[in-house]
């Protein structure tokens, strides 16, 4: 009888879109600083990598690469439902663009197995680049469906809808193969019971925990350390800038008719002031 599939989902940790990340004075984020959170694109291929194990059968291993505290996100989708996950954590990627992930994650796939799908995120909060699913499969040498918000597997084949401008257009596809999932894809379920009693009881017992939260480092994947963080990215940030706040106050104006709200509006307004300066010149 066959083990089902080997299916694979990049889940990546990113600042809080919530909190107050500053910018270092180099111009990178302030991480530190700054809460963290699962990638919110990253919540739908999840949903999309239990759906696949749920429906079609076989085991749902997360991935993700980052620093140390990382790990709490492997823990968030073991409380989903996921079987196992992998942190590459490795002082050596800081700085790494997308090159150079795409690059690490490729050796993590390498050393762990044999996928059958994998799962991305459309792009990230904090990169927001897209690019590293797409450069994950072409030097995977897989196919790649991007921007997929529905699939069925038939035959052993995946049958998709990706989103492309203007409509939609129904894909089918060979596996292995690497998909990205759009927000427009079914949002992510609540934890199960059982999912999060599992994590509770590894936070208890650190070695019980490691047979399921693999860390490994470049070493371990057997990637060459000149390809990965900042020796392995050609792209130079040549400078961030911190553009203000967004949103203003706001007032609310009422009136009986549209006659008399504009006229609220102008009294309140500093285009009052204009039009009467011009109308008197
Ligand atoms: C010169 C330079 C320096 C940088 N320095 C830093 C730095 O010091 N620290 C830093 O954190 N970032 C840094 N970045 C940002 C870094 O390039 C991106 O965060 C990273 O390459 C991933 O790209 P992205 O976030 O745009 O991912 P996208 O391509 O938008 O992500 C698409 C999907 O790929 C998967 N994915 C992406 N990244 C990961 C990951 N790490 N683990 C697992 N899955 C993933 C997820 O499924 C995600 O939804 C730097 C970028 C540049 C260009």
């Amino acid at each position: 009888m066959s083990a089902g599939l080997n299916i694979y989902v990049l889940v990546k940790q990113v600042p809080d879109t919530g909190s107050k990340a500053g910018l270092n004075p180099d111009g990178t984020i302030d991480r530190a600083k700054a809460k963290r959170m699962l990638n919110p694109f990253d919540r739908f291929a999840l949903q999309a990598a239990l759906h696949a194990k749920r429906t079609y059968g076989g085991k749902v291993t997360a991935i993700s690469m980052g620093p140390p505290p990382a790990v709490e996100i492997l823990l968030e989708t073991l409380e989903h439902g996921v079987d196992e996950a992998y942190l590459l954590s490795d002082r050596r990627l800081a700085a790494s663009d997308t090159l150079a992930t795409a690059y690490a994650l490729y050796k993590v796939l390498n050393y762990i197995g044999k996928p059958d799908l994998i799962f991305c995120g459309l792009q990230t909060t904090d990169g927001d680049t897209a690019q590293v699913g797409p450069q994950l499969a072409e030097r995977l040498g897989l196919p790649q469906v991007t921007y997929c918000e529905d699939f069925h597997m038939e035959d052993g084949k995946v049958h998709a809808r990706r989103i492309i401008e203007g409509g939609y257009q129904k894909v089918v596809a060979e596996t292995p193969l690497l998909l990205t999932v759009a927000n427009s894809y079914h949002p992510l379920e609540y934890k199960s019971f059982r999912g999060a009693w599992r994590v509770r009881r590894l936070a208890r017992d650190q070695e019980e925990m490691k047979k399921f939260i693999h860390s490994i480092d470049l070493d371990v994947v057997g990637a060459d350390p000149e390809r990965a963080g900042l020796k392995g990215s050609p792209t130079i940030v040549a400078w961030t800038e911190k553009v203000g706040e967004l949103g203003g106050s706001c007032t609310m104006h009422e009136g009986q008719s549209a006659h008399e709200l504009v006229g609220d509006v102008l009294k309140a307004s500093d285009l009052n002031q204009l039009l009467v300066g011009s109308s008197s010149k």
